[in-house]
């Protein structure tokens, strides 16, 4: 047993180290496009809150969509606080102009937290703003728990395409602790329309020799669902030939089903469907309601990208394809023959 004064001495530690731990404080970098908040960052705002403390929004971006953003953002559940830049700098959100900013920001306050989805910007902006911090960024977390008394957080990520759970811990040894979360695992924050937090203007930091420029953008236009919030997806593999095929097969089921388009990729590979429609280990990861797979293997690169889809349905004339291990209802058969006949049976 201790003696008395040592139990005064560890219980006096432990209390000084809990009134030391500054309470969370994450800061969200909240992604748009022309107006509308980016689905993923609901879902990143929603584990921001899990922190159990402040959470201030970011919205960057052109004076013509940073006003209406910030109008629907400043309602969303979770937020406690709201800072926008505004600058023709931001129309482009390219990681070169935005990680000053961020870092002024840092260094000004106490956030303990930089959440972000994970899309293709966040990727390179959290990482550079990390890495001159000398902190490590942990990305695409699919859980997390924060322990106030020891200010650390413990993080879920999924590791070798989906086959193992990798566990990281960051201890109070990391200041600011950088994450990216995965949408899938998250539901979206809602909004409260009765909602009043502190909204601050903040002043853009400028980039002298900026070493990028922006040339052009091209964004895909589509009436479909956007494939990765999609409550249904469709999506097709090699034997779909060719692009014109791939459309004439997989369009009039995916509009039978109110359906994204999905692909794996070797149909992305070989020309049959643009690369933003692939899923999988390095396209995206879809969990929807239901996600059928036509003429797909079913390689573990793909499968990393959707086997957390609710139901399963796959159409596939070998059945010892590897698809049958995750589906919930296997179809063995040639597609041409049986994608028609689906149709039809849903259109009565
Ligand atoms: P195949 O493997 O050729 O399978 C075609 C399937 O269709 C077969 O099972 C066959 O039995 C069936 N079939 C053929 N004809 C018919 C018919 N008439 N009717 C019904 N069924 C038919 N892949 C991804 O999808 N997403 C990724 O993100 C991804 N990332 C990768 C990352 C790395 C680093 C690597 C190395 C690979 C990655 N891949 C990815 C590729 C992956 O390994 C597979 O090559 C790819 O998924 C195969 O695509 P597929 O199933 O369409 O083609």
């Amino acid at each position: 047993m201790l003696p008395r004064r040592s139990f005064v001495v560890f219980r006096s530690f432990l209390s000084r180290n809990y009134a030391s731990a500054p309470p969370p404080h994450a800061l969200i970098f909240l992604e748009h496009r022309q107006g509308d908040v980016d689905s993923g960052s609901l879902s990143a705002l929603t584990a921001a809150s899990l922190l159990g403390g402040k959470v201030t929004g970011l919205v960057v971006g052109s004076p013509e969509y940073v006003p209406a953003v910030v109008d629907k953002v400043k309602k969303l559940k979770g937020l406690t606080s709201l800072l926008h830049s505004t600058s023709d700098l931001y129309a482009q959100q390219l990681p070169e102009t935005l990680s000053p900013l961020l870092e002024k920001l840092l260094s000004d306050s106490e956030y303990t937290h930089v959440i972000s989805t994970p899309s293709s910007l966040a990727k390179s902006l959290l990482p550079r703003v990390a890495a001159k911090l000398d902190v490590p960024s942990v990305s695409e977390i699919t859980s997390l728990e924060h322990d106030s008394s020891s200010n650390s957080t413990t993080f879920t990520r999924p590791i070798y395409a989906g086959n193992a759970i990798s566990t990281v811990r960051l201890s109070s040894s990391v200041p600011i602790k950088f994450f990216t979360v995965r949408a899938t695992n998250f539901d979206p924050a809602p909004s409260e329309e009765s909602q009043e937090i502190e909204v601050k203007a903040v002043d853009p930091v400028d980039v002298p020799e900026c070493p990028v420029e922006h040339i052009s953008t091209q964004l895909s236009k589509s009436d479909r669902p956007d494939l990765s919030v999609a409550g249904r997806v469709v999506s097709g593999g090699r034997p779909l030939k060719n692009a014109e095929t791939f459309a004439a097969t997989l369009n009039p089921l995916a509009d039978v089903l109110g359906a994204a388009v999905g692909a794996s990729r070797a149909a992305v590979d070989a020309g049959y469907a643009d690369n933003s429609l692939q899923v999988g280990q390095t396209g995206k990861v879809v969990a929807p309601e239901l996600y059928m797979a036509i003429g797909i293997s079913g390689a573990i690169q793909h499968l990393a990208g959707m086997k957390d889809s609710k139901m399963i349905v796959a159409v596939n004339k070998d059945p010892d394809a590897p698809i049958f291990q995750v589906a919930d209802v296997g179809l063995v058969a040639d597609l041409y023959e049986a994608v028609p006949q689906i149709i039809e049976k849903l259109k009565q």
